[in-house]
């Protein structure tokens, strides 16, 4: 059995200082309580107890080339000798976007950030600017980062709580929020094409933007309906609404070009973060000039001190560079088909409702009866319980997963590794009830 004392007192020691102990909300649930780590190599990470971690978190989805990956490290220390943050332009940074320009469909023009959140903040106002319209239709499940007005509708109560599709309820994220912000958007449940259609038709006066995320990653990893994103494509060109796509998790994960070369249908502007980096804090914004020129021009104004400092921009583009060589994307799905395959067998050796849905570079597991997720509502319907047992039982096997039960592959995963991740699994799966 696994010993985590001396993460144990660490945290006791944080709690004094840090709020809760940590410096992110999310971090707090770990197993069995936050975790403090020592160093990670590729795929595997270690913690100050000892213990040593198949990773398929990836730190929540940045590492999609592993953990310190030497042509990224290389890349970052030798430019950041070079100095760290000018306030000023540097010629790495026009080299990363002429490279997104080439690679992703909707870059016509971009600025660098520092994080999902404010990149989608950026985007909002970039629609709002553009149309003169003031509200954004969002979807229930998808997350857009912890900012006032879309830290809604992420935690339910009940199934029942969630109300009718047509208007479903949400409910506030967290305290602090101003009663206001709530007025901002509109939700509805994904993938239902035709509550989508009856809902614009009504409200495309007032509805600056649709945002989705092109796979619903954060809930289930739901894949869109087919025709769905086209469909939000269609409506937001005939009504005069910005189509904006949140790439964070899809961003470079499921293919270079993003989502939108994945699934061939081109937002007006997106968000790239996570995997873009490495880990380093960068995200951009990018998107068609007819948005993006209200920047140029500083109508819609976008700043920010530490923005393409001089590490952050290095690690993009070694990140991308080794995503660039051949037969990575492959890799990376080959290994995500087997991992999936090799835990639906598990699961159905040992009798379990095991779902396992997604795309080879993530994937979620969860036990419920339903044979197909297909939106949040779906999602409810998780057995929380017996999944918060899987994902401890293979905590305290070395295998790290994202506590919701979602697992990201990287370039650096071998088939050892998920043969090794099976074998957990299939022991743990033996001793769920
Ligand atoms: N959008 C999506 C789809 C995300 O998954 C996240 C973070 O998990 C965000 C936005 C917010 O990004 P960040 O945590 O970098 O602010």
């Amino acid at each position: 059995m696994r010993s985590y004392e001396q993460s144990a007192a660490l945290l006791a020691r944080a709690q004094n200082a840090l709020a809760g102990g940590v410096s992110s909300e999310f971090r707090k649930y770990n197993h069995p309580h936050a975790i403090f780590y020592s160093h990670a190599e590729g795929t595997r990470i270690y913690d100050v107890d000892g213990n040593e971690y198949l990773d398929f978190t990836l730190s929540q989805g940045p590492l999609l080339v592993g953990h310190n990956h030497p042509h990224v490290t290389k890349r970052v220390d030798d430019y950041a000798r070079l100095g760290q943050l000018y306030a000023g332009q540097h010629i790495l940074e026009v080299e990363l976007a002429e490279k997104l320009q080439q690679l992703i469909p909707s870059a016509e023009l971009m600025r660098f950030c520092l994080d999902g959140s404010e990149a989608v903040q950026t985007a909002f106002r970039l629609a709002r600017a553009k149309t003169g319209k003031a509200k954004f239709l969002r979807f229930e499940g998808h997350y857009h980062g912890w900012l006032d007005n879309v830290a809604w509708g992420l935690s339910m109560p009940s199934v029942d709580a969630l109300g009718s599709p047509e208007h479903p309820n949400v409910f506030p994220w967290t305290a602090g929020l101003p009663d206001r912000v709530s007025d901002e958007f509109i939700t509805l449940p994904w993938n239902n094409l035709d509550l989508l259609r009856q809902t614009v038709a009504a409200h495309h006066h007032e509805l600056a933007a649709i945002i989705t995320e092109p796979v619903m990653c954060n809930n289930g990893c739901i894949l869109p309906q087919p025709g769905f994103l086209e469909s939000i494509r269609d409506l937001c060109t005939t009504y005069d609404i910005t189509c904006i796509f949140d790439e964070v998790i899809t961003g470079f994960r499921v293919g270079l070009g993003g989502a939108q070369a994945h699934f061939n249908v081109v937002p007006d502007l997106s968000i790239f973060a996570k995997a873009m980096a490495s880990g380093y804090p960068i995200s951009a914004i990018v998107g068609k000039r007819a948005w993006m020129d209200l920047i140029t021009t500083a109508k819609v104004i976008h700043a920010g001190t530490m923005n393409s400092s001089n590490s952050t921009v290095a690690a993009a583009l070694g990140t991308i560079e080794v995503l660039e060589q051949p037969g990575v994307y492959d890799h990376i799905y080959q290994l995500g088909g087997q991992l999936m395959d090799g835990l639906r067998a598990i699961g159905r050796h040992y009798n379990q409702n095991l779902l396992v849905q997604g795309m080879g570079p993530m994937l979620h597991t969860g036990f419920t009866d339903l044979k197909q997720v297909n939106d949040f509502r779906d999602v409810q319907a998780y057995d929380k319980v017996k999944l918060g047992r899987f994902v401890a039982g293979l905590h305290d096997e070395g295998i790290r997963i994202i506590g919701r039960g979602l697992w990201y592959l990287s370039a650096v995963h071998t088939t050892g590794d998920i043969d090794m991740a099976l074998r957990v699994a299939d022991r743990v799966m033996s001793k769920l009830d």
